[in-house]
């Protein structure tokens, strides 16, 4: 279950409005616990990047919390730099998954598995053909990446469910692309 909360979007920003459909998401690992109260609370927390925020940078779409609850921060229909990627990010849709030793241990099974229910439904609004982590869409438009989401993310866990799912993709380290029907033989 996708929960909508209108916090962040009313108070900082609500996101750019896209001349194209978003086709990438991207995978993100918080830095700490509970990103989405560090970004919803962030005047009362004394979050630095409050003023980004008031810019539409440094937010994204989802969070994904350790107990599996997966609240949309941001309309998908809108889009805001999240991904070190410039204007790319016009493209793309985000998600973090919430961690609190920054990507080095595993993240949760309920996280994985509202992830692909969150998967599931951007693929049947949008027409979504990557799954990318942030390190590689940054190393894709800067040169350099960053550990992120970090080595606790099961790319296989996600690749197989995409093939479930009953798509075709081609598979690399942290990217799963040109995903699309397997045709029925
Ligand atoms: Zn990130």
């Amino acid at each position: 279950m996708i929960k909508v909360d209108t916090v962040v979007r009313k108070k900082w920003h609500s996101g750019f409005k896209r001349s194209v459909s978003p086709c990438i998401l991207v995978v993100h690992g918080s830095a700490g616990p509970n990103p989405y109260k560090w970004v919803a609370e962030g005047d009362r927390l004394g979050n630095p990047r409050t003023d980004m925020y008031k810019k539409g940078i440094a937010l994204w779409h989802y969070t994904i919390n350790t107990t599996g609850e997966t609240i949309e921060m941001i309309d998908p229909d809108k889009w805001v730099y999240h991904s070190s990627a410039g204007r790319a990010d016009e493209q793309t849709i985000g998600v973090e998954m919430e961690h609190r030793d920054n990507g080095t241990t595993l993240f949760k099974d309920a996280q994985y598995l509202a992830l692909y229910e969150l998967i599931d439904f951007l693929m049947s609004q949008y027409p979504i053909y990557e799954i990318i982590s942030h390190n590689k869409m940054k190393t894709r438009h800067r040169g350099k990446g960053k550990q992120c989401p970090g080595p606790g993310f099961d790319w296989d866990k996600v690749a197989e469910h995409v093939s479930e799912k009953g798509y075709s993709f081609q598979y690399t380290a942290e990217v799963i692309s040109s995903i699309g029907k397997r045709a029925v033989v």
